[in-house]
């Protein structure tokens, strides 16, 4: 079974990371931009982390075979710098047009400020015009009424519901979004929020029209074997395979790949890797270390591993 994680900031993962993603059936993944735990204080810091999204990282994923793509936007977190907000909308129109980017995101409210609000609606409009997805971060504060007015104001700003993927849902939240023609993503958090047994629930409930699951992972304490795991319980749970194929596959793809940016022959027509390979003449290898070149096996091993 081929896996799709369309949130996770691979920027904050190692190596170790990358491989047992690869082992595990991933075989793409979207990272979208957020902010690095601390604000950042200058455009230049904002331009080079989105340039490395769409380098340095996509060049790291393709040497353990995932494809890499991105959503570019400015967060709801640091749109409340209001001086550095307003440079950074100069920046976005050159970013969001380039290879690998599907998308305008994550986007969206946090404490649900006027700064915010503000921001929110210039990125709506931007992604509207360039005519790509909008990946949305919902607060995790004030869930019910936070995830509503962003997708009031979508509508407001002419958005396709069918455009724009609402993420970190829930239980309270899954069906205003889905009723309303929105997709509907899931993130698994371990331990806490949304767990993976929670997740099993939800489409037991709403199907796996429209629904998403992805790990967000991160800085924080998070896993990227989050949607691997997550189907091999569906799998354990009764959920049929054409189900959790939809879920953690087929709807980030067709959602995303509205961007016209993100295609399955990426990775199917593509599944050798070749660690030899260098960007800026840099290498993912340290001294004396052998590159794998060729084909990468996923582990049979994994479904059946992965749940105990
Ligand atoms: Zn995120």
């Amino acid at each position: 079974m081929k896996f799709i994680d369309p949130h996770i900031h691979m920027t904050s993962r190692t190596t170790d990371d990358y491989a047992a993603m690869q082992q595990a059936g991933i075989v793409a993944i979207i990272e979208p931009a957020f902010w690095l735990g601390q604000p950042r204080t200058e455009l230049g810091s904002f331009k080079d982390y989105y340039s490395s999204l769409i380098g340095w990282e996509r060049f790291r994923a393709s040497q353990f075979g995932i494809k890499h793509y991105c959503t570019i936007g400015l967060n709801s977190k640091e749109a409340n710098n209001e001086a550095l907000a307003e440079e950074v909308m100069d920046l976005l129109p050159l970013f969001i047009c380039k290879e690998g980017v599907v998308g305008v995101g994550e986007i969206g409210y946090d404490d649900q400020t006027a700064a915010e609000d503000k921001y929110y609606r210039l990125q709506l409009d931007l992604a509207r015009e360039a005519n790509l997805p909008v990946q949305i971060h919902t607060p995790h504060r004030d869930k019910k009424a936070g995830t509503i007015r962003s997708m009031d104001v979508a509508l407001e700003h002419r958005l396709d519901p069918g455009m724009v993927i609402v993420d970190h849902n829930n239980e309270e939240t899954v069906r205003d979004v889905l009723d309303r023609g929105f997709w509907a993503a899931f993130t698994i958090y371990p331990n806490t929020k949304m767990g993976n047994e929670r997740m099993v629930e939800i489409v037991k409930q709403y199907g796996s029209e429209r629904i998403i699951v992805n790990s967000a992972a991160d800085w924080g304490i998070s896993d990227p074997l989050a949607v691997p795991k997550t189907a091999a319980l569906m799998l354990e749970r009764g959920i049929s395979i054409d189900d959790i194929h939809k879920v953690c596959y087929q709807n980030a793809l067709d959602s995303f790949g509205q961007s016209g940016q993100m295609k399955e022959s990426d990775w199917l027509d593509n599944t050798t890797v070749d660690q030899s390979e260098k960007l800026f003449n840099n290498s993912i290898l340290r001294g004396g270390q052998t590159p794998t070149i060729g084909e990468l096996k996923t582990n049979p091993l994994f479904e059946s591993n992965i749940i105990r």
